[in-house]
């Protein structure tokens, strides 16, 4: 039996999680869970998979719970969530809060020696180095529950970096792969929101249709596999068969293909190095019918340049480039900013940053927010134009 932790239960990598859970009763048990303000869900949670302990990050939410009188030890705020990251006992933490706040929590489960089964790539985005080093110190494994990272962990399946000629990520392109870079000037949140192949949340659905959410699984890529940036590259894949390849020296090239579907990548880094059955429907390529491929377009898609420059500048840049981009997107769904602004305001403020080693959490944490604050400005000062 494994313990687990979910954090960001109520999300849509949590939410899937616990239907993965919820089929293999005999294998795992949900110790604790940690959401933001979903009091509702999380209640449902608690009374389906009882858990010892949970978090809100919203403390008036965890009041609300509290008044709710369930058999459960509720915590709140950042404190609580870490706690829920740390408990003792559990054997696994499932890392999927959405965005920045998912880093602190991330690496107190490392340094408390909890197996990562990791959805918040902005860990590795933020702090890669400092997050993989600790992850080595403790013997503590990192196991990718994003599709494409999955996908490579699996093509790779302990091959050796001299072997590779490169990791390629596919990208489906997103909700405007077949609208031109005028067309996009003029497109709302919620036909950004529209994805034709993923259900997933907000913030990651226009980060696919930016390809942003590329960009940083290039970082998360680089910092996962150790694997040299000029090894790493990105093709667009519309119908989001195959989830990546690795191409290997001697010209042969191993994909993982699958129904999308993260409740793929969520059981198979639960069940690593096994695997359950019957998780997905069984593939049918002659339905499917046909795969096609193309170059990004960086024109279109300027997030993917921007975030192979961050890598290139290194230390503090790659965290600066998310923490922009989490306060354009914020500003983009809440009608404030045009879509095209969403890169222009991600590069703005790395032009205006001071690249720094990052070698602690502290000042990680501090570039995260300078860069909030500097690319809220350039929202403010774009509407005053
Ligand atoms: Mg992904």
């Amino acid at each position: 039996m494994r313990n687990l932790s979910i954090l960001g239960s109520t999300g849509s990598i949590g939410k899937n999680t616990l239907e993965v859970v919820s089929r293999h009763r005999d294998k795992f048990r949900v110790a604790a869970l940690a959401a933001g303000n979903n009091v509702e869900l999380l209640e449902a949670q608690i009374r389906e998979f009882q858990p010892d302990t949970v978090a809100l990050f919203d403390k008036s939410a965890a009041e609300r719970l509290r008044g709710k009188n369930l058999p459960v030890e509720i915590l709140a705020g950042e404190q609580g969530i870490t706690a829920v990251a740390t408990l003792e006992g559990v054997d696994m933490v499932v890392s999927a809060i959405v965005g920045s706040a998912g880093l602190v929590p991330t690496y107190e489960a490392i340094k408390a020696g909890k197996d990562i089964a990791l959805a918040t790539k902005e860990a590795l985005v933020m702090a890669g180095n400092i997050v993989m080093s600790e992850a080595a110190k403790r013997g503590v494994s990192i196991i990718p529950v994003d599709s494409e990272h999955s996908a490579v962990f699996q093509c790779l399946d302990g091959k050796r970096m001299e072997e590779i000629e490169k990791i390629v990520l596919t990208a489906s392109g997103g909700a405007f792969r077949n609208r031109s870079v005028q067309e996009l000037q003029n497109v709302t949140p919620a036909e950004a929101l529209n994805h034709p192949n993923w259900d997933m949340g907000k913030k990651i659905t226009i980060d696919s249709a930016t390809l942003m959410n590329k960009g940083l699984e290039v970082i998360e890529a680089y910092w996962l596999f150790n694997a040299p940036l000029d090894k790493i590259g990105v093709i667009l894949h519309p119908q989001s068969i195959i989830h990546s390849m690795v191409k290997f020296i001697d010209g042969s090239v191993i994909s993982q293909m699958s129904v999308p579907d993260m409740k793929g990548p969520i059981s198979y880094a639960l069940s690593y190095p096994e695997r359950f059955a019957h998780v997905l429907p069984s593939l049918d390529l002659a339905e499917v019918g046909e795969l096609t491929f193309d170059e990004p377009d960086l024109e279109k898609y300027p997030a993917l340049a921007l975030t192979f420059q961050a890598l290139n500048e290194g230390g503090t840049m790659p965290c600066v480039l998310n923490a922009a981009n989490e306060i354009a997107v914020e500003a983009f769904l809440g009608e404030r900013i045009p879509f095209m602004d969403i890169p222009r305001i991600v590069s703005d403020t790395m032009s205006a940053h001071e690249v720094t080693k990052g070698e602690t959490i502290e000042e990680v944490l501090a570039a995260s927010e300078w860069a909030k604050g500097k690319a809220g400005e350039f929202v403010k000062n774009g509407n005053e134009k």
